[in-house]
């Protein structure tokens, strides 16, 4: 018989599916992941699978699956837990909760990638609550998307789509997109588009962007194309900071593990681009490339602040 309560979070991503099983204290107690499409080369029956996987993990430990909390990229109408439109995934109008929840038999809450990341950065940090009330994060992985927070609350738009930062134009005619659209950021600042450029330009020496970090000062492809993102990025950063004011921008995702040697030219730059005002501090995510599978958890565990803190603080410590 179960003798507790949990919940289990999934972050759909363009090329994986992370997932985790939170205990009633926010302890991440077991997680898996799997190719997006490795199931039926689809990602729904991958989410499914790996659903079941972490429900029987739960079981296994003694707990009941009492909420399932998604993370997913694309325009994320999270009131209605409809998925509106999804490229990487090949979705439109999905009615996501509904489906997992016809399964499940428990409640089940959708949200958009970077908003469900921004929410575990600003539950990760409540000894800075006035920081986090007004900030930007920017996850960076295989594409760029965004969340914005003013005044401690989300930003969410007329069509739930705000935070696109990604699809943002800073180069006209620019460099092809994945949307369509030219000189989008997205278009030199992800984890495919860098290495891709880098191919572009004759470099053969990395395929991955932890290579390509490592050839920096040996590599004159990788450096134009590096610098070329930094550029990029703060280009976008400093332009929604004259907007949005915000007193800090949190770089999250799988490049953010680039550390200072994205940080600091970025930090300059952007500081290069906003002569007339101080600079917002430019942080690197306390919660690596887990934010969006932490936030999951949370939205599927607790939407009050309050429970939201205690959960992410005892999330990031003890992360296998
Ligand atoms: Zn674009």
């Amino acid at each position: 018989m179960p003798t507790s309560s949990a919940v289990v979070a999934i972050d759909i991503g363009g090329t994986t599916l992370k997932g985790a099983v939170f205990n009633s204290s926010g302890v991440m107690v077991c997680r898996r992941q799997i190719g997006t499409f490795s199931v039926d080369d689809e990602a729904l029956p991958g989410i499914q699978a790996l659903t079941r996987a972490l429900r029987n993990d739960a079981s296994a430990a003694g707990a009941e699956i009492e909420g399932i909390g998604l993370a997913s990229p694309g325009v994320i109408d999270s009131s209605a837990g409809q998925v509106v439109y999804a490229a990487n995934l090949h979705w439109e109008e999905l009615n996501l909760s509904e489906i997992i929840e016809a399964e499940f038999r428990v409640p089940v809450r959708l949200e958009h990638d970077a908003r469900a990341g921004a929410i575990a950065e600003q539950a990760a940090h409540p000894e800075e609550r006035s920081r986090y009330r007004n900030f930007i994060f920017v996850p960076i992985g295989t594409g760029l998307s965004g969340a914005v927070v003013t005044g401690g609350s989300l930003v969410y738009g007329a069509r739930s789509s705000a935070g696109e930062f990604g699809h943002m134009p800073i180069v006209p005619s620019g460099a092809v997109c994945s949307c369509g659209g030219r000189g989008c950021i997205e278009a030199y600042a992800s984890a495919t588009t860098v290495l891709n450029r880098y191919k572009m330009r004759g470099g053969k020496n990395a395929t991955s962007t932890p290579q390509l970090v490592s050839l920096l000062n040996i590599d004159s492809d990788a450096q134009a194309v590096w610098s070329e993102l930094v550029e990029a990025l703060a280009l976008g950063l400093s332009s929604l900071s004259a907007v949005l004011d915000p007193d800090c921008i949190v770089i999250g995702g799988g490049l953010s593990l680039a550390g200072e040697t994205l940080l600091s030219p970025l930090r300059l730059a952007v500081a290069e681009k906003l002569p007339w005002r101080p600079a917002p501090v430019v942080l690197q995510s306390a919660l690596g490339s887990d934010a969006g599978l932490i936030g999951a958890g949370i939205v599927a565990r607790d939407r009050s602040p309050g429970g939201r803190s205690v959960f992410a603080q005892a999330a990031i410590p003890k992360r296998p």
